[in-house]
């Protein structure tokens, strides 16, 4: 248990902002209640380990650039340890009873949300988010434990699953992926993202902590090494099933190397999302919040973000009128400064294409009506939430997932027309759309290519919707009744003469 108490390496205070400054450019480490969740180790076997070399990389507090701490860079080496963990305890946990494995997620759950605080913390300080949205993240993350742990029969388990994730959801990436799993009797190797290994670790301090037994989850965590060590899970013949949420290029390099042993796989990767709103909207304001909720979200980081809005000439002004007026009400700086709305993005680079696009479209036609540029005042990863005018489908935004608070408007004539634009794109991960026309609304839904469609809403994660894309977003769903689907295995036995 030594190895759980990290060394005092900050002064740890409650971070302060003065009230009158728009923006608060730096913050202090957080306080956390229990400071012996943040851990700079990996969690392997039941045990916080080093990297067998020794080294470690640093994680960086995006909104500051400050130092948070380092984790260990495993390699190759390291993780085979954490494959043999979990294969060597998936006999015994795939035949433990489903209510005790559904305890043991409950007890998972119940200690994600008594330490809701220190988690949503740690997500804010590595993440970046603003801490309310890192709270509503920490819920919906529990969520999938309790979820699934009422989903934890008899059933047939894949086996060993590798799990790799992404920082934009540091939380709720992860348990999406463990809850179906341990539910279905299986055990796991989850890979941190490099990013924000810090909540990753404090989940597993809570797994051990809820009694899930040695080798069923293991954390591993890398970052140069990381290429490596993603070949390693995607082809090693004990590790039946890889689970991957992140970009789509490399979700695709990830699906080729796991053709070699033939593994049972599902894709979460990126999308482009079409938010369209016609001229029969019934609440135009609703339509205004929907849009803002949905593209600037974790400054435009999900997945689901809208990247395209869409609007119809008949209420096309008027729109752009109210949505800039909201977006004058944000407040961008640090996640714990108070009343900030808007946090940074991950890193530097994420700016830059941010502003890649915008510079793109201005040099195409478009417009800025508020924004357009690197908030460099408040550091590297700021970048001022960004409403664009005049778009047009020749435009990077267009058919590029921004992935940043740059919101484009175009102007639409006809239904048909903003369908064929909406399904342009080659990926088809969530769609939204705003309409008083019940006939329209059953037309439209059912001709979005895409895997999860928002009608008069700007919301759509929950964990008892199946989450997931089609074309180059990727298969198989997550959450949901169908998210334990992924981890199992259909047997047929077929009895004769008894
Ligand atoms: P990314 O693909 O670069 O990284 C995701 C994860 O994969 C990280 O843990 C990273 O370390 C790991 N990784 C990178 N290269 C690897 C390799 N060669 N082998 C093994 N692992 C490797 O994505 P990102 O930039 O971190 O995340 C943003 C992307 O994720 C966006 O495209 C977004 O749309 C997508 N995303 C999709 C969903 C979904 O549910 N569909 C949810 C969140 C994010």
């Amino acid at each position: 248990r030594q190895l759980l108490r990290p060394r005092p390496r900050y002064p740890f205070s409650i971070p302060t902002v003065r009230p009158q400054r728009l923006y608060s450019m730096n913050h202090s480490a957080p306080q956390l209640k229990d400071q012996s969740l943040f851990i700079e180790k990996a969690y392997i076997n039941g045990e916080w380990v080093d990297a067998k070399s020794g080294e470690t990389f640093e994680v960086h507090d995006p909104a500051t650039g400050k130092l948070i701490g380092t984790c260990p860079e495993l390699d190759v080496s390291d993780v085979e340890k954490a494959i043999q963990a979990a294969s060597d305890a998936f006999p015994k946990f795939r035949t433990t009873l489903g209510r005790e494995r559904a305890r043991m997620l409950r007890r998972w759950y119940d200690l994600m949300v008594e330490n809701a605080d220190d988690l949503a913390k740690l997500i804010t300080w590595e993440n970046g988010k603003p801490l309310a949205d890192a709270k509503g993240e920490v819920n919906y993350a529990a969520s999938f434990f309790e979820w699934f742990s009422e989903e934890a029969p008899a059933h047939t388990p894949v086996g060993v699953c590798g799990l790799i994730t992404p920082w934009n959801f540091p939380a709720a990436m992860i348990t999406r992926k463990i809850g179906p799993a341990l539910a279905a009797g299986c055990t796991v190797v989850a890979k941190s993202p490099q990013e924000t290994p810090f909540t990753a670790n404090a989940i597993a301090e809570l797994a051990h902590r809820a009694g899930i037994p040695k080798g069923v989850v293991n954390f591993v965590t890398s970052s140069k090494n990381t290429p490596a060590v993603g070949e390693l899970i995607t082809t090693h013949p004990e590790v039946r099933k890889v689970s991957f949420t992140g970009s789509t290029n490399v979700g695709r390099l990830l699906m080729k190397q796991s053709a070699s042993t033939i593994k049972k796989v599902s894709w979460e990767l990126g999308g482009n999302a079409p938010f369209i709103v016609f001229d029969d909207v019934e609440d135009l304001d609703a339509a205004v919040a929907g849009a803002i909720a949905s593209k600037f979200r974790s400054s435009g980081q999900t997945c689901v973000c809208a990247n395209r809005i869409y609007v119809q000439e008949g209420v096309y002004e008027e729109f752009s009128k109210r949505f800039v007026e909201k977006v004058k009400d944000f407040k961008l700086g640090g996640g714990f400064g108070d009343g900030i709305t808007h946090g940074p993005v991950i890193h530097e680079r994420a700016a830059n294409k941010a502003h890649e696009h915008v510079q793109d479209a201005t040099s195409k036609g478009a417009k800025i009506v508020i924004g357009g540029e690197k908030a460099t005042a408040l550091g590297p990863n700021f970048y001022h939430p960004t409403v664009l005018t005049g778009m047009s489908k020749d435009m990077l935004l267009a058919s590029e997932e921004t992935f940043g608070p740059v919101a484009g408007l175009f102007s639409f004539k006809t239904e048909k027309e903003v369908v064929d634009l909406a399904n342009r794109a080659e990926v088809g991960l969530a769609g939204y759309f705003f309409s008083g026309n019940v006939r329209r609304i059953f037309r439209v839904a059912e001709a979005l290519e895409v895997g999860m469609v928002g009608v008069n809403t700007g919301l759509i994660s929950d964990v008892a919707s199946p989450f997931g894309g089609v074309k180059q977003s990727g298969f198989g769903r997550e959450g949901s009744k169908y998210g334990i689907d992924e981890f199992m295995t259909i047997k047929s036995v077929t009895f004769s003469g008894m």
